[in-house]
């Protein structure tokens, strides 16, 4: 095979995004009932700058009676806002979306600097996704009886909404909108790493008139989020983090009538066939291990590459992956971006370690990394089957692992043998594969020649221990609402 040659990357002169027009406080307190309130804990911790281990600013921690006024407010709210005009329900959440797109640089500094994403992707991705959320469900809010025909939807309630660290803002409109287009309020908690963006929109929440204690933002960790689960007036549970506090969850509420959701892990499957455009799978393997640092609950971290182009495939994957730029978040060439914790880095490079101990060939591409903040180098491991530990459990870092395949069939099974189910990828010129791997794939969503691409249209979701309920399109509306 004659040898590819390119290896010699460019060079590109900084472009770094600037930050002074972004307005951030040294502190953020509670938002409940419509104001920044002071926590009853009195107690704050840091936000940090992954990429440069700054603080950011102080955050509160909100403690058992917080969370019990946050919930009494959405409460009280939910008996005028359920009962308003759902046109006007729509108005406010349309308002809500246009202040995110006049404000859209300022929020994509703030993710990028908070959570160490590319500013490429929190500009073009996370918040532009985010107010296409609240336009899309804003829509919906007049028209929940064409949405659901010949049946009479009503809102639940207080709905309990937790959200992880990788999609902040983005996670936060994909619970909020859906939540309160159907009448509903809520109480929200954004992961510890990662509160600004959240608490951005609660100024714009604020600013916007939407009444008093219909969305309630609190911030705080694991404590805080469990508070919110347990709550006896919280009629519904939308949670989006990892399968084990999934379960925990699943656990603390069984018995009791709350609702629930729960998006959880994923170890999704990216499948090359033979006949697929190859430089184009190559770039779609890329965006689907390494976009957002590969925390990415969908990320294709298990790569199927078709045994007779096996060589090519990785030679290229290999080449390309040197030419990723891994560094300053906010610089718009950089391609991969800090690693959101000191913790998640930890949790990487303990599997790291465990994949090469299993016996998995390495390979990492040679780039200088800054000495603070927290940087993982695009990483691939050759050499593993199913049974190692690495191609079996999440890692939520930009960690793949290559597995090759002869068969349709072969690669089906492979592919669906994992406790997850959530996503995948399909890379060929055959419509019929494309059918036939939709059909038999047990994952909520199946990409064909393409990979992450996200649309508030369409439903979002899980099988298996990648947790249960959709989010988006009209599914999403369904999972708050009761049908009498
Ligand atoms: P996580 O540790 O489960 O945390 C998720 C959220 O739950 C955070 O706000 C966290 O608070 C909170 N929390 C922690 N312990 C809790 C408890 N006992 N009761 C109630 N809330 C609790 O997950 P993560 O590490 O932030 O996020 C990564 C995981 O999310 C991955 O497994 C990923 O696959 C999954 N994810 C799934 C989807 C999906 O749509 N299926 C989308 C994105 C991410 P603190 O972080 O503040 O401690
Ligand atoms: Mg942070």
């Amino acid at each position: 095979m004659s040898k590819l040659n390119l290896s010699k990357t460019w060079n590109y002169a900084a472009a770094t995004e600037s930050t002074n027009h972004i307005l951030l406080k040294e502190k953020y307190d509670l938002f409940i009932n419509g104001e920044f309130v002071k926590s009853n804990s009195k107690k704050y911790f840091d936000t940090i700058n992954p990429a440069t281990d700054e603080v950011i600013a102080k955050i509160s921690e909100a403690n058992k009676k917080d969370i019990d006024l946050a919930v009494k407010s959405a409460k009280i709210a939910f008996r005028r806002w359920s009962k308003l005009k759902a046109k006007e329900r729509g108005k406010y959440i349309f308002r809500i979306a246009r202040m995110i797109q006049e404000r859209a640089k300022e929020f994509a500094v703030i993710e990028s600097m908070d959570g160490g994403k590319p500013i490429r992707e929190s500009r073009d991705v996370d918040i532009p996704l985010a107010a296409n959320h609240f336009f899309y469900y804003a829509g919906w809010a007049d028209k929940l009886e064409y949405a659901f025909p010949n049946k009479t939807p009503k809102p639940l309630g207080v709905a309990g909404q937790i959200i992880p660290w990788n999609f902040p803002l983005l996670m936060a409109a994909w619970k909020i909108a859906p939540a309160i287009a159907c009448g509903n309020t809520v109480v929200l908690k954004p992961a510890e790493t990662t509160s600004l963006t959240a608490l951005k929109l609660a100024e714009i929440i604020q600013e916007s008139g939407l009444p008093k204690g219909v969305v309630n933002i609190v911030t705080g960790a694991g404590n805080t989020g469990a508070e919110i689960v347990n709550h006896p007036d919280i009629d519904k549970i939308a949670f989006t983090g990892s399968t084990n506090v999934g379960k925990l969850i699943q656990k603390s509420i069984s018995g009791t009538k709350k609702k629930s959701t729960l998006e959880l892990g994923g170890k999704g499957a990216n499948i090359i066939f033979e006949d697929a455009a190859i430089d184009q799978a190559v770039e779609g393997i890329v965006n689907a291990i390494f976009f957002n640092q590969g925390h990415v609950c969908c990320a294709g971290s298990r790569l199927f590459v078709q045994e007779s182009v096996a060589n090519i495939v990785i030679e290229k994957l290999k080449d390309r992956m040197s030419s990723l730029i891994v560094g300053n978040p906010l610089d718009k060439n950089t391609d991969i971006g800090a690693i959101n914790s000191k913790e998640q880095l930890a949790t990487i490079n303990k599997y790291i370690k465990i994949g090469q101990e299993e016996g998995g060939e390495i390979y990492q591409s040679k780039c200088s990394i800054s000495k603070k903040g927290n940087w993982c180098p695009p990483t691939l491991f050759l050499n593993v089957s199913q049974s190692h530990t690495i191609v079996q459990e999440e890692i939520f870092g930009p960690v793949l692992a290559i597995q090759t395949f002869r068969t349709i069939d072969e690669v089906i099974e492979k592919a669906n043998n994992t406790p997850f189910g959530l996503s995948a990828g399909v890379w060929t010129e055959k419509g019929s594969k494309i059918f036939k791997l939709t059909q038999e794939l047990n994952a909520g969503v199946v990409w064909a020649n393409t990979y992450n691409k996200f649309d508030p249209t369409s439903p979002f979701g899980g099988f298996k221990e990648s947790g249960f309920g959709r989010e988006g399109g009209l599914h999403g509306l369904k999972a708050y609402l009761k049908f009498e």
